[in-house]
């Protein structure tokens, strides 16, 4: 069969054939998906035309934009040239070397080596399995709980998944042993009445070290930790957590971990979180903008020290099939090679960065908004029923998805997660497509506002 031309019957078909990721599907059935057919820049059309500026850079990936045409060049090429070959069994390929190399010159200076696969779930597989074969080799065996945080994301696998700690994954999935959840850094939600950010940041990372404590240092691997929880709802710690987490990762005998999925490749205004928020990773996990999204591709970076004790403890007994394929590492490579000629990292600190935060934070004025974090381009508005004092709505998620269905008829895309809207545009974002982002997402709060004095809930 070929695919039907009117919106109507596009949707009937994916109703019918088509099972979407974290999604209901008999209320996404009833209501229809948006089908979106082109995009360029910072803009995507649907099929019924309309003009949407993606707020989100598609799955928090596209940070060089849409039409990229060298990316597209590049992996044609790679395509007609070679199009697949596998890195196993004494073998490697030109795309695997160069992008390897590069990442090494890209990474902080401990970071030489890479590990290629296909997704930041199969990176985060990956770092399990490395840390506990790191500690076998050194001898400790017993060291292979890994710490992570509540309502982190690392990805969608049964071992991503339990490495996250998202409870409504865990509720349909239970995780695997031998990992612990502590408390995030959100302040906004977790906070004591009273507790200044800078007091509750230095408490929530003082939960690793009474973890650590609590299971005896000789049971723990390692630590992970985005920089800023992203799907957790763009959580961005406060200035005294970084710092403690730092102190107490080089105090203990445990590997940092930092899933740098998101904020890797420019997203807070750096190359990688860690250097925004001064963190000495061993490990860094990658995937998302180090293709832009344009081909699937992860990674992970292995800092010297780790790198030397795997490298002496014979074979390691983990890969994919698509570790390291040419067309994704080539997509990756043409797409290292905008970001470095435009200085799309720069662009961030300085110029887009600071112009969005400017009309992001001016949005703290508007009644429903608690708070309007932004670090780099990437940035939340909590939506509270009382701006005074840190309340949520009763009814957690109704009205983040109220704010959100009007926010894409606003012609933006903003994700919701519980109550709370999140953006992180594409690095390319101009100040003009900035303006338009803020005045829509201002549009997108007096909407929800009006709303909800219809129903009653707020005054
Ligand atoms: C998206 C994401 C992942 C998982 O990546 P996939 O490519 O979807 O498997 C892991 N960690 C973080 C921080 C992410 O945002």
């Amino acid at each position: 069969m070929s695919l039907p031309s009117s919106t109507a019957e596009m949707r009937a078909l994916d109703a019918a054939h088509h099972l979407h990721p974290f999604s209901d599907m008999k209320s996404l059935n009833a209501e229809g998906s948006r089908i979106i057919v082109k995009a360029e820049g910072v803009w995507l059309t649907d099929s019924d035309g309309n003009r949407i500026l993606d707020g989100m850079s598609g799955l928090w990936c596209v940070n060089v934009g849409y039409g990229r045409q060298e990316i597209v060049d590049a992996v044609a090429r790679q395509m007609t040239e070679l199009p697949y070959y596998n890195t196993f069994f004494k073998t490697t390929h030109k795309p695997a070397i160069e992008l390897a190399a590069k990442l090494a010159e890209l990474t902080p200076p401990q970071f030489n080596r890479a590990f290629f696969t296909g997704s930041g779930s199969e990176s985060n597989d990956t770092v399990i399995k490395l840390v506990r074969r790191y500690f076998q080799i050194k001898e400790k065996p017993e060291k292979k709980i890994i710490i992570s945080r509540r309502n982190a994301y690392h990805g969608s696998t049964v071992a991503a998944g339990s490495l996250g700690g998202m409870a409504p994954m865990h509720a349909q999935s239970a995780p695997i042993p031998d990992i612990l959840h502590i408390a995030q850094p959100y302040w906004w939600g977790e906070a004591r009445q009273g507790e200044t950010p800078e007091e509750f940041g230095l408490r929530a990372a003082q939960a690793l070290e009474a973890a650590i404590d609590a299971m005896g240092e000789d049971r723990i691997a390692a630590f992970i930790a985005e920089p800023i929880q992203g799907a957790g709802g763009v959580i961005i710690p406060p200035a005294t957590y970084w710092p403690e987490i730092a102190r107490i990762c080089r105090e203990r005998d445990i590997l940092f971990i930092s899933d740098e999925v998101i904020c890797g490749f420019g997203r807070t205004g750096s190359w990688f979180g860690c250097e925004t928020f001064h963190t000495e990773p061993d490990i860094l996990v990658m995937a998302k903008g180090i293709t832009s999204g344009y081909m699937p591709l992860g990674a992970v970076m292995v800092a010297d020290r780790v790198a030397e004790v795997l490298l002496e403890g014979g074979d390691f007994n983990h890969g994919y099939t698509y570790s390291g394929h040419p067309a994704a590492c080539a997509a990756a490579i043409a797409n290292l090679d905008i970001m470095l000629r435009e200085d799309l990292v720069g662009h961030v600190a300085n110029d887009a960065g600071p112009y969005l935060k400017a009309g992001w934070s001016a949005l703290a004025d508007h009644p429903l908004v608690g708070e309007a974090p932004m670090t780099g381009l990437i940035g939340a508005l909590e939506l509270t029923p009382d701006k005074t004092g840190r309340t949520s709505f009763a009814d957690v998620g109704k009205v983040g998805t109220l704010a959100r269905d009007f926010s894409f008829k606003n012609g933006l895309v903003m994700r919701a997660v519980r109550d709370r809207l999140i953006i992180a545009p594409p690095l390319v974002i101009s100040h003009g497509e900035i303006d338009e982002l803020v005045a829509r997402a201002r549009k997108t709060l007096d909407d929800t506002y009006a709303e909800l004095k219809r129903w009653g809930w707020v005054r």
